[in-house]
């Protein structure tokens, strides 16, 4: 199942959507209408767990041919936001995940030529989630240096705690897509956090397509361009750690709970690694892409009034 959160109108609610063809279907509406109401936001409809599920699957085929009125809408005239507008809490990302991206990074961004012996975890507040289309932040009083990272993003479904590896995958509510946009010059003291976490630096969404549907989540392929030009181009099977291995290690310490995020790493072709550097300024595009998830397309946007704003490459 393609599940989006999406408002009719700017003064309408954000509530929840089933993606079909190209109608946005509203499940609380629809549930509501057969008289067994389903939640009209995501993580509501995530805590309800696998019950929730098999009850939109048995939803959309009693209904397939027969919609009722007024419960669907088309994809072209609803606005899409990210698919969990606002986590409960921090995102857990994941540095130095994939192989070639730890050589890039080491050579450009100080951190070792050893693959890491265990994940690399730091997080990013919600503030830093924004949806398709919107506008990524770009504030020259405090970077020069923003960076693109596509990444496969997790969405936990039940509680993890000290789960092993063999049983993780059973945790997993589903995938979606993100970019972890990056301002190397905000990195302080080796930490992350204040370089990954300012507000809009999550694009997120717009669709989390359900754990059902991808058969294998290390097989598929992840790009990203800006302005049109290819810069990022992989296949979640190069990850160092596997989604599995993430959430197992994760979870040893830290209880993963239903609609936490993972953000699992990106491959290489970052800014940072190219010779000579490259960083995006306002009025650039960034469109990231995850083969059978969906497709991300982002401006970078001026914000604050240092005059130094704009491009000075
Ligand atoms: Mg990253």
């Amino acid at each position: 199942m393609r599940l989006v959160t999406y408002r009719t109108d700017v003064s309408a609610p954000a509530i929840l959507g089933v993606l079909v063809g190209d109608q946005v279907i509203d499940l609380h509406a629809l549930s509501t209408h057969a008289g067994e109401p389903l939640p009209d936001s995501m993580l509501a409809f995530i805590d309800l767990g696998r019950p929730g599920l098999q009850a939109a699957y048995r939803l959309l085929a009693r209904y397939e041919h027969d919609l009722p009125a007024g419960v669907s809408h088309g994809l072209s005239t609803v606005k899409l936001l990210a698919p969990i507008p606002r986590p409960r809490k921090n995102i857990f990302g994941i540095g130095l995940n994939y192989v070639e991206h730890v050589a890039e990074s080491s050579e450009s961004l100080d951190t070792a030529k050893e693959l890491p012996k265990e994940p690399v975890i730091f997080s990013k507040p919600p503030t830093t989630v924004i949806g398709p289309g919107d506008a990524i932040e770009h504030n020259a009083a405090i970077t020069h240096q923003l960076d693109w990272e596509v990444e496969l993003a997790v969405i936990i479904g039940t509680t993890a705690k000290r789960t092993h590896a063999e049983h993780a995958l059973k945790h997993v509510f589903g995938y979606s897509l993100m970019i972890d946009m990056s301002a190397r010059d905000c990195r302080r003291a080796g930490q992350w956090i204040y370089s990954k976490g300012q507000d809009t630096y999550a694009p997120f969404g717009p669709v989390i397509v359900t754990a059902d549907e991808i058969d294998n989540p290390q097989s598929l392929d992840l790009s990203l361009k800006v302005n049109g030009v290819i810069k990022q181009s992989s296949n979640t099977r190069h990850m160092l750690f596997d989604v599995a291995t993430l959430i197992a290690d994760i979870s040893k310490g830290i209880t993963l709970e239903p609609g936490d995020i993972i953000a699992t790493g990106t491959p290489e072709g970052v800014g940072a690694g190219r010779t000579p550097q490259e960083w995006v300024w306002p009025g650039d595009i960034i469109e990231a892409q995850i083969e059978q998830i969906g497709y991300l397309r982002n401006p970078v946007v001026a914000v604050g009034n240092d005059p130094r704003a704009g491009r000075d490459r």
